[in-house]
């Protein structure tokens, strides 16, 4: 895999310009896909934003946000360069375990570091998006967050939903991401889920999954097409929302991960705000 546009960063680092490059909407069928990258910031994030800057690919970084309090000047850097930062609670909690005031509370915390982190960068802050920490809605159902939730789980959900209209939280329209499991249940919530998980932190997992050992098995799922249960990276039906990690363990194979992506023909896109 080629990966030599990441090798050279410009010298300053460079940055995506004004605001990277918008969705082409409803007109073209040019398969559009929004890649997102949660629990940064680490000591690599500068060095994976110098490859996407190299091919010129926006993206929205979830942050955490304590690591956001330690490591300040890496998110300052990603905001100047170009780079949205969504909340992605303040230390990366089960929202299911939490109480919906504790919930709120992880929300309301990490809001303020981004906006005076914002502040501080002298950049306006385009729009406000949260994801859960591994994808957990505080709803009870833990692992599917497509499950049907108990009463206590709906209800939790929604007051945390709430919390997070509250606070100017939004997931625009992304009419081009078509699959019914988002069309018809995620995208009527607030916070940000997925339609493909590159999945590189089962590498490391433990116990280990036992189709996700290698970085090969990593490939060799981008290539399954299966659209009706996500697997749409190879079809041209619906726009993707693509969720990779800042993660010390994936960061020899980020690159790869982005130009194998990029390789498929996607067309990476901030979204509307
Ligand atoms: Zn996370």
């Amino acid at each position: 895999m080629n990966s030599a546009a990441c090798d050279n960063p410009s010298k300053d680092g460079g940055s995506l310009g004004v605001s990277g490059d918008r969705s082409p909407g409803e007109g073209g069928r040019e398969k559009t896909a929004y890649l997102t990258i949660d629990d940064g910031p680490t000591p690599s994030t500068g060095r994976k934003l110098d490859c996407l800057v190299a091919r010129k690919i926006p993206a929205v970084l979830f942050c955490r946000g304590q690591a956001m309090e330690e490591d300040r000047a890496a998110v300052l850097d990603a905001i100047k360069r170009g780079f949205l930062i969504g909340n992605h609670s303040y230390d990366h909690p089960h929202f299911s375990d939490l109480t919906v005031e504790a919930a709120c509370a992880q929300i309301r915390r990490t809001e303020a570091i981004i906006e005076s982190l914002y502040a501080e960068a002298g950049v306006a802050r385009p729009a406000k998006f949260f994801r859960f920490p591994y994808g957990d809605k505080g709803a009870l159902t833990f692992n599917d967050v497509l499950a049907q939730p108990t009463a206590e789980g709906a209800a939790r959900k929604a007051a945390i939903q709430a919390c997070l209209r509250e606070l100017g939280y939004s997931l625009p329209p992304l009419p081009g991401v078509t699959y019914p499991f988002w069309r018809d249940c995620l995208a009527r919530e607030v916070d940000w889920y997925w339609t493909y998980d590159v999945r590189e932190w089962a590498l490391e997992a433990t116990p280990p999954e036992p189709d996700l050992r290698t970085p090969a098995d990593l490939w060799a799922r981008m290539e399954i097409v299966d659209p009706a249960r996500g697997f749409g990276l190879n079809s041209s039906g619906s726009d993707e929302v693509i969720l990779t990690h800042d993660h010390a363990e994936s960061d020899a194979i980020f690159e790869e991960i982005i130009a194998r992506l990029q390789a498929k023909g996607l067309r990476f896109a901030l979204p509307p705000f």
